[in-house]
């Protein structure tokens, strides 16, 4: 029995297979989840996923047709918002106008009935937490957006929740704020140790901040794992393309982990035996797995490079994005990342001849589908 529980000592929140439906529509289809105290994990996928829904649940403010949601033990699968032990923040900032941004913190403190100088220093702590220790005397309306959604985070961690949801919380910032307040986040998460769940579309958002991603797709959890397994190791072509950008080429395999791309023959013996000579796949190559030269290799038994001419750069800061046209590679454009030293090293640009080298390592391959 006590190996058991040791067994699952860690888990913070158990989900188990949650399922809802709205009429014949199929929000979420059998949704399991472990997720560890203190842990960071980012709910990430298209508009319509079913995300939101998903998150809803454990809040308690969805019911699950089916499934069973369990805290720190406990099922609360049917319990009231209320009673559940969590904090929220939404999208939009959803502060009460007409108090004041100290009433507005309060605002949980005060229906607990704790005492006004309990009140007053938790509010002072948090107002330093949310790193405006000015602001408890303005009203949110004096605020800017991001202000308003650390306000809320405060708010939103007032009663020390043991569960910090936050459902797109920085969607409606402009871009700096939005990265400003994705460290200030994760930050905080970390120093408070507090177990959160956020729900996101920004693949960006995802990888910068989780400890954990679970990448959803029509209602069904496509893949869970660290930002590295998600991005270098996608277990499904949905993942492969909606993290990050990618190549994908047609390709047939040759068997015993060769594959050929047009007149480019290149071994994956990691994909060896997962499929049968003549069997059309496809290649998934990340921009940065895709070497641009000038030249052929210098020693003649290194396989030839196929060539190409770039048709567009976009830069990108760091590095900048060649599209290149590929001669061999059946008429298909491949992107490539390439350091900004090296662009202007080999004076790279749009009409530019260069040869191509693919780092088949790093390939994901995966059979041809019926769409
Ligand atoms: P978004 O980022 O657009 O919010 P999401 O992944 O969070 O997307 P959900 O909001 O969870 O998606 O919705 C999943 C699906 O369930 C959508 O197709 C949506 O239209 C549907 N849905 C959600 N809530 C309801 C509801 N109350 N009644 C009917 N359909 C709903």
């Amino acid at each position: 029995q006590r190996k058991k529980f040791m067994e699952h000592s860690a888990d913070y929140l158990v989900l188990k297979g949650i399922s809802k439906s709205f009429g014949h529509f199929n929000a979420l289809n059998d949704i399991n989840l472990h997720i560890a105290e203190g842990e960071f994990v980012c709910f990430l996928g298209p508009s319509g996923c079913g995300k939101t829904t998903l998150l809803r649940i454990i809040a308690g403010l969805e019911t699950q047709n089916q499934g069973q949601i369990i805290q720190k033990g406990k099922d609360i699968s049917f319990v009231k918002p209320v009673k559940r032990d969590y904090g929220i923040v939404f999208q939009s900032y959803a502060l009460f106008p007409n108090l004041s941004i100290a009433e507005n913190i309060a605002y949980g403190l005060v229906n607990r009935r704790q005492s006004s100088s309990v009140i007053k220093a938790r509010v002072t702590e948090l107002l330093q937490l949310a790193g405006l220790p000015d602001s408890g005397d303005k009203y949110p309306g004096q605020l800017s957006g991001g202000q308003q959604q650390r306000i809320a985070l405060a708010r939103a961690l007032a009663m020390s929740p043991g569960l910090l949801l936050l459902d797109e919380p920085l969607s409606a910032l402009d871009a700096l704020e939005r990265v400003r307040l994705r460290t200030e986040i994760r930050q905080l998460q970390q120093r408070l140790g507090v177990t959160t769940i956020m729900v996101t579309h920004d693949q960006e958002e995802a990888l910068t901040m989780a400890d954990r991603i679970v990448v959803m797709n029509h209602g069904v959890i496509e893949q869970i794992g660290t930002p590295e397994q998600i991005y270098l190791q996608p277990r499904t072509q949905f993942v492969a393309s909606f993290v990050g950008k990618v190549n994908v080429l047609r390709a047939t395999a040759l068997g015993a982990g060769r594959f050929r791309i047009g007149i480019l023959e290149f071994d994956c013996p990691v994909w060896g035996d997962k499929f049968v000579a003549g069997q059309a796949v496809k290649v998934y190559l990340r921009p940065e797995d895709i070497v641009v030269h000038r030249d052929q290799p210098s020693q003649p038994s290194s396989a030839e490079r196929p060539r190409g001419t770039i048709t567009k750069m976009e830069f990108l800061g760091a590095y900048c994005h060649a599209c290149i046209e590929v001669e061999g590679l059946d008429k298909q454009s491949v992107t490539a990342a390439i350091p900004l030293s090296e662009v202007h090293q080999n004076d790279l640009k749009a009409g530019t001849k260069i040869f191509l080298e693919l780092v088949p390592a790093k390939a994901r391959i995966f059979p041809v589908t019926k769409e």
